[in-house]
């Protein structure tokens, strides 16, 4: 049993705080909230908050653990052999970052995650090796391979299928791989040459089968789309989650709305105003294509969440320049776009578990998961504090 005593709770749903409350925990679970609780716990593990917050743990429903596309000079040594063997394109290489990738964003807060799309099925080993112990990270789920029209721009990231029994086939051999979810690549990538996002990479008829397919398996459907035509080819099909969402037209968020699914906003993922070290590592032209894509994506994510689009937290980490371990300013991000930061929070806890279908994930509440962060400031008043949190427990024991 663990108990946080002294603790004012978030509780991923209510605006209310709990104040001076009891979180008691057993096996994985959270089996208790007292709230203005003065009780003294004997003969169990106790963490007195002092009066610090307590929130949800972070989920983050999209990431890549096998990217980590940071250009960064002082590791360049340690990622070429003498000969020019590039390690950092080698499956084992990959593996060994990921480790670091799941431990960073676990002492962030974030105690579930989902990979948007993993190198060479080293997901899957991760996911395991999480799972075995033999490794500390958050709860990983996974999309194996994401599904492409084209070559995929990463090693080893995409497979590339056209027609529905190709599609079909495809999403029957990520669910070999024990996908949790199914990962569509509807959209040319940002830096592809002469790219065009008003194509939707896809058919509605492959789009469909896809979708078919994936939900006769019980999985979601999560798709990179950029521009209106591959959003609205891939909400009519069915999909589950809309990724990115840039350049969406009015129509497109209708149709979103009435379907009533989530938008993975990923404002980093480009962000029109890069973070130095992006600035520093890419070329010029790169930087252009990023802030000009980046605030096309952060109109179209205004104009949706105005109009009523749901979202959760994403921040396609891995990818783009966006560092692992540092998920959590997205929701400082979310808070830029106009979101309150009782939203912001939801995005990253309730509504995010909502998104993915998580069932006991993202509320302190009896019965769910033992998931939870604490936070030195009320993040309700101050949304900053969830970018430096102080503890973090997952399935009950404390990871950080
Ligand atoms: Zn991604």
């Amino acid at each position: 049993m663990l108990v946080i005593k002294n603790v004012n709770v978030f509780d991923g749903v209510n605006e209310e705080i709990i104040k001076n409350a009891a979180i008691i925990m057993e096996n994985g679970k959270i089996k208790e909230i007292i709230p203005q609780c003065t009780k003294s716990f004997e003969d169990c593990e106790v963490i007195d908050a002092e009066g610090k917050y307590a929130s949800p743990g972070f989920i983050d429903c999209h990431v890549h653990f096998t990217l980590d596309e940071i250009p960064d000079k002082e590791r360049q040594l340690n990622d070429q052999s003498a000969g020019g063997v590039i390690f950092s394109n080698a499956d084992s290489y990959v593996a060994f970052r990921t480790v670091e990738a799941a431990r960073k964003t676990l002492e962030a807060g974030f105690t579930t995650v989902v990979d948007g799309g993993g190198v060479n099925y080293v997901d899957v080993a991760l996911k395991d090796a999480i799972k075995m112990g033999y490794v500390q990270g958050p709860d990983y789920y996974i999309s194996g391979k994401q599904i492409t029209a084209w070559p995929s721009h990463f090693r080893g990231l995409g497979q590339e299928t056209y027609g529905p029994w190709g599609m079909r086939r495809m999403v029957r051999e990520q669910l070999y791989w024990c996908a949790d979810q199914i990962k569509i690549e509807n959209s040319a990538p940002i830096r592809s040459v002469g790219r065009s996002l008003s194509k939707s990479a896809f058919t509605l008829e492959e789009m469909t089968a896809a979708v078919e397919e994936a939900h006769s398996a019980g999985l979601l459907v999560s798709v990179h789309a950029r521009g209106s035509n591959p959003v609205k080819v891939s909400v009519e099909a069915g999909v589950d989650l809309i990724c990115h969402g840039t350049g969406m037209d009015d129509e497109a968020i209708e149709m979103i709305l009435e379907k009533g699914i989530y938008v993975l906003p990923t404002l980093a993922s480009p962000n029109p105003n890069p973070e130095q070290h992006i600035l520093n590592a890419k070329s010029k032209r790169v930087i252009e294509l990023l802030k000009e894509t980046g605030k096309t994506q952060w109109e179209s994510i205004r104009k949706a969440y105005k109009a009523g689009v749901k979202m959760a937290l994403s921040t396609d980490s891995g990818g783009v320049g966006i560092k692992h371990g540092e998920n959590a300013k997205e929701m400082l991000r979310m808070k830029e776009i106009g979101m309150s930061n009782f939203e912001c929070l939801k995005a990253a806890t309730s509504e995010a578990a909502k998104a993915m279908n998580f069932k006991s994930k993202g509320i302190i509440k009896e019965d769910y998961e033992a998931d939870i962060v604490l936070l030195k400031e009320n993040p309700l008043e101050k949304l900053e504090t969830v970018c430096d949190v102080e503890k973090v427990i997952k399935g009950g024991k404390i990871v950080k």
